[in-house]
């Protein structure tokens, strides 16, 4: 069982895949016995995946600036809701509370997140594992862009590779809990 930090977007997006692939995650977390640690926001993909975990029996902590209480309208009914005053704050706190890290499709906070959680584990910080959920291939152009860094030279392909990424949220957690079994 793992504590299982998702970043996503705070809207919902313009195809129905993407909640779709939101309520399969939470369902996953929740029927496995996970929890789900998240920015804490009722709105978009956020809250339809917090949603989804608690329905299927999963804790859920969010983590939310004070700030954002309102303009992102902070879910109320989760397991836990913890009040930081600012996104560094946000980001260390998410970031210790977890096991690993899903990115789901999503805007620039959801890349900002991302990238910086990998940068942390290229920099030896952690060893945690996470990975990209490529539904509708919505990932395909940063993953090309991210192969021609490498091929580029600013980017070893061993930290390349350990952005793990799949297509289906049952590959994804999958690849996540072999991680966590193996290392
Ligand atoms: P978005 O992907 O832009 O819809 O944002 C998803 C979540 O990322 C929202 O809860 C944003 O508040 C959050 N976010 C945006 N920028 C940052 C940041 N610099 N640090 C931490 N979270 C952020």
């Amino acid at each position: 069982m793992a504590a299982i930090c998702v970043y996503l977007g705070s809207r919902p997006g313009n195809s129905p895949a993407y909640q779709q692939a939101a309520v399969r995650l939470g369902e996953l977390i929740g029927q496995r016995g996970h929890s789900l640690v998240y920015g804490g926001a009722r709105v978009g993909l956020m809250g339809e995946l917090a949603n989804s975990v608690m329905a299927h029996g999963g804790q859920v902590v969010g983590v939310m600036p004070d700030h954002l209480v309102e303009r992102e309208q902070a879910h109320l009914e989760l397991n836990e809701l913890i009040r930081v005053s600012n996104m560094h704050e946000r980001k260390a706190c998410m970031a210790d509370l977890s096991d690993a890290f899903i990115a789901l499709p999503g805007g620039i906070g959801t890349l900002e997140e991302l990238f910086e959680t990998w940068t942390w584990r290229y920099l030896e910080l952690h060893h945690k594992p996470l990975g990209l959920l490529n539904t509708e291939r919505f990932y395909q152009p940063l993953m090309t862009f991210l192969d021609s860094t490498v091929n580029a030279g600013f980017l070893a392909s061993e930290t390349r590779a350990q952005l793990l990424d799949a297509a289906t949220p049952e590959a994804m957690i999958e690849q996540i809990e072999a991680r966590l079994t193996h290392g």
